[in-house]
């Protein structure tokens, strides 16, 4: 598949990334971004990588009033001999194209998707980091831009992957955060549209986040929206429970987004010798088995921040400490075998590494 690669102007060219420590994430942007077209009766058409830079909308456009929007989030590292690898990118593809289909968006050919990707990152390769903790993050995107404001699903979409070299998700980098269990909003229900990486979900977590944030928190853990009572997951992670050598995190029921990553902790966690169980997780329960010990360890799972661990947990009144608020053994463990992979450091015996030409 040929995209056309428009010039890039001298005076588009950013400057190149001063301090590679100071990234923080999605801050920053490349100088390029993949453009493509999808009209009804026409298909998807006018495949391009053009500068980075704001394009023009109507202000009609669906996207704008009605958020049929869905999007992507993975990385790309620069190996220490030179090679760009992405990680499980068939993935993230192939979820991009359940959320279309959710949000009633055409599907994007696999091969479109990943050779878009590829043949951009590729361009800008200069801008993948190198330092520890730091990468190239990928965000491929969709939007309804009919300029018409009747509710229904449009005629034109734009698919767009813009490029962000990022370092920690969390300013204190890998080190434990304090969760509020969300016990008056949710995120998600049954039926709805939980199980899509798409923008109104993130649109109603903000107020819970922002009242959470006010009392102290990093993030919220959402319940389930029906009886306000089993684990679901936070903001951009799956949730992971120690009990001793056996990790339990919630089923994929429809209200939860199904990380590439959760799936990876499930396949990678046997190898080092844990078990590893889906099961719904009563918050009640949880709460009793971290008071008495038998959890140990908590953290979650999610392409921004791979593994996070968790160091304090509270639920209506109480709070109750992890690990002794320390970096647990196993939280430790996954994070450095599954960035080992990433990263080239580790051998990855499950083929979940691709290269970049
Ligand atoms: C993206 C996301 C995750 C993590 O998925 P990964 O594929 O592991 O990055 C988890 N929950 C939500 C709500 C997300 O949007």
């Amino acid at each position: 598949m040929d995209f056309k690669v428009l010039p890039l102007p001298v005076e588009k060219m950013k400057d190149k990334i001063k301090d590679e420590t100071q990234l923080g994430f999605g801050k920053l942007f490349t100088d390029r971004m993949l453009m493509v077209e999808w009209k009804d009766g026409q298909g998807w058409c006018d495949a391009r990588i053009q500068p980075y830079g704001p394009f023009s909308m109507d202000p009609a456009c669906a996207v704008l009033h009605y958020a049929q929007e869905i999007f992507e989030g993975l990385k790309a590292y620069k190996w220490a001999d030179g090679r760009i690898a992405l990680f499980r990118p068939g993935m993230n593809a192939r979820r991009f194209n359940q959320s279309a289909e959710r949000m009633c968006m055409p599907a994007v050919p696999e091969e479109l998707f990943l050779e878009g990707i590829k043949q951009l990152v590729s361009l800008e390769r200069d801008w993948i980091p190198t330092a520890p903790e730091t990468s190239l993050y990928i965000r491929p995107t969709m939007i309804a831009v009919d300029p018409v404001l009747g509710v229904k699903p449009s005629d034109h979409y734009y698919f767009y992957v813009i490029l962000s070299p990022v370092g920690a998700y969390y300013a204190a980098g890998f080190n434990p955060i304090n969760i509020l269990v969300e016990d008056h909003y949710v995120r998600a229900v049954p039926g709805g549209t939980g199980e899509a990486k798409t923008g109104g979900n993130y649109a109603s977590s903000l107020m819970a986040a922002q009242v959470a944030k006010k009392k102290g928190f990093d993030q919220v853990l959402w319940l389930d929206g029906r009886e306000r009572r089993y684990i679901e997951e936070v903001g951009a992670m799956n949730m992971f429970f120690a009990y001793g050598k056996r990790i339990v995190t919630a089923p994929l029921t429809g209200s939860i987004l199904s990380g590439v990553t959760r799936d990876s902790v499930l396949k990678l966690a046997p190898s080092l010798g844990y078990t590893v169980e889906e099961r719904q997780i009563d918050v009640n329960e949880l709460m009793t088995d971290i008071r008495n010990g038998r959890v140990t360890e908590a953290f979650g799972s999610g392409t921004a921040a791979v593994i996070t661990p968790v160091g304090k947990l509270c639920y209506k009144d109480e709070c109750l400490q992890l690990t002794g608020g320390r970096v647990g053994e196993i939280t430790q463990d996954l994070y450095d075998t599954l960035t080992g992979i990433q990263t080239g450091r580790i051998a990855d015996s499950f083929g979940w590494v691709s290269f970049i030409e």
